[in-house]
């Protein structure tokens, strides 16, 4: 038996869906799932961003950052590495 407004519109396409959990607002096709993930990024970056006005504030502070990337260039791969790895070791247990 199906219970009455179990049905839900999704916020991105429009079309009905069967939600699985109350907080359900999009359907389950990937471009919307897609999609909610880049919403849900956002709102949460713009709700850190909000918790935190003075953290990237300053052009001074892009500015060190983009030229301390440009100084260490493989940094951020080597990081990627090593976390793999570890990620790995946890998963292995
Ligand atoms: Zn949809």
């Amino acid at each position: 038996m199906r219970k009455k407004g179990a049905y839900r519109v999704c916020k991105d396409c429009g079309r009905t869906f069967v939600p699985k959990s109350k907080s359900n607002k999009f359907c389950f096709n990937a471009a919307c799932r897609a999609n909610r993930r880049k919403r849900y990024m956002d709102q949460y970056m713009r709700k850190w961003r909000d918790k935190h006005p003075s953290y990237w504030k300053t052009a001074e502070q892009r500015e060190y950052l983009r030229k301390w990337r440009e100084a260490h260039p493989g940094y951020f791969k080597n990081w990627r590495k090593a976390n793999k790895r570890r990620l790995r070791a946890k998963a292995g247990r």
